[in-house]
């Protein structure tokens, strides 16, 4: 608690010596005391305190003291502020032992800052001078304290009690405690999350794979309907291919790279075709690699199958000729 400074009048007995003007020209209307941060009515020139006239009614309001039919509130004309501005005035806590003497102008400030005026203890609540008040709250027993290492709240003469070094001890390691298990489950909240999403990645990846590995198997089986339809026309073909060969050596003089290109075009078609990566042919039936050679118009099995492991892949290994 602050004791606010009293923004009414200032009683006559608090100014200091004496002076050659008539004092009762400066008191307030209202309270009768030596006018404080003044006003005055704008039709008959009565001076007032500014809190004066804001502690009266609105009814009262309405009407000056003096019986003008209006009251409107002007500013304090600079004579009389002169006039108050040579006073010195008691400090407003001289009955708390505050000796200063002050400017008028100068009282408000000192007042804020007085080490005299009164404040409560926040522990024991007992009213004492500003000045006092830090060294009394740091021996209060009734002042509350909290420790900076446990942050238990509890009274100063309370301290053997309830905070003993042992008991602070206690209280920071349930808070670590509580601490870890907070973090524990935030972590393992985490990895359950991670772990779902691993998982939904793995069944989009042997999905794919299963679709990727049906889509080789089809490719194959057409590369081998292909080259049954091709393989009775085969030799009429090479024939042809010759022809056609013969016939661009003919009429190669002054051929352009067209012709070359046509004839490179013409060797890759011969040599095509389509081998499991451990170099063997795949089973025209199934698919599977059998390891197989061409041997004349059919083909021969050379190896026992792939010699590579086709283990985990749906591209299995031919057992045609063994069922
Ligand atoms: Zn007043
Ligand atoms: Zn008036
Ligand atoms: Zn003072
Ligand atoms: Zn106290
Ligand atoms: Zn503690
Ligand atoms: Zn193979
Ligand atoms: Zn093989
Ligand atoms: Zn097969």
């Amino acid at each position: 608690m602050t004791d606010e400074h009293d923004e009414h009048g200032i009683e006559r007995n608090r100014i200091n010596g004496s002076y050659d003007l008539k004092l009762e020209d400066f008191a307030c209307a209202l309270c009768k005391k030596i006018l404080w941060k003044p006003v005055v009515c704008k039709n008959c020139s009565t001076p007032f305190c500014s809190a004066c006239i804001a502690d009266r009614s609105d009814e009262q309001s309405k009407q000056c003291v003096n019986g003008c039919e209006e009251f409107v509130e002007s500013k304090c004309p600079r004579f009389i502020l002169q006039q108050l501005g040579r006073l010195n005035i008691a400090c407003a806590n001289h009955q708390y032992g505050c000796t200063e003497i002050i400017a008028y102008e100068a009282l408000e400030a000192h007042e804020t800052e007085c080490g005299y005026q009164q404040q409560s203890c926040r522990g024991c609540e007992k009213v004492l001078p500003k000045k006092d008040l830090v060294d009394h709250e740091n021996k209060c027993d009734l002042f509350d304290l909290t420790c900076s290492e446990c942050n238990m709240n509890f009274k100063r003469r309370d301290t053997d009690l309830l905070h003993t070094e042992f008991k602070c001890l206690k209280e920071q390691f349930r808070q670590l405690r509580n601490q870890f298990e907070t973090n524990k489950n935030a972590t393992s909240q985490q990895i359950q999350h991670l772990s779902s999403i691993h998982q939904q990645l793995r069944e989009e990846y042997e999905a794919y794979k299963q679709l990727a590995e049906e889509q080789v198997k089809q490719i194959i089986i057409k590369n081998y309907e292909f080259q049954e339809k091709f393989e009775p026309n085969n030799k009429p073909t090479n024939e042809r291919i010759n022809q056609i060969e013969q016939s661009v050596q003919s009429c190669k003089q002054g051929s352009d790279g067209k012709i070359q290109d046509l004839i490179e075009t013409l060797e890759k078609y011969k040599k095509a075709d389509i081998r499991c990566y451990c170099g063997g042919h795949f089973c025209r039936t199934c698919a599977g690699c059998s390891d197989w050679k061409r041997d004349g118009n059919n083909w021969k099995r050379v190896g026992n199958g792939c010699h590579l492991s086709h283990s985990s892949s749906s591209v299995h290994v031919c057992n045609c000729d063994k069922k």
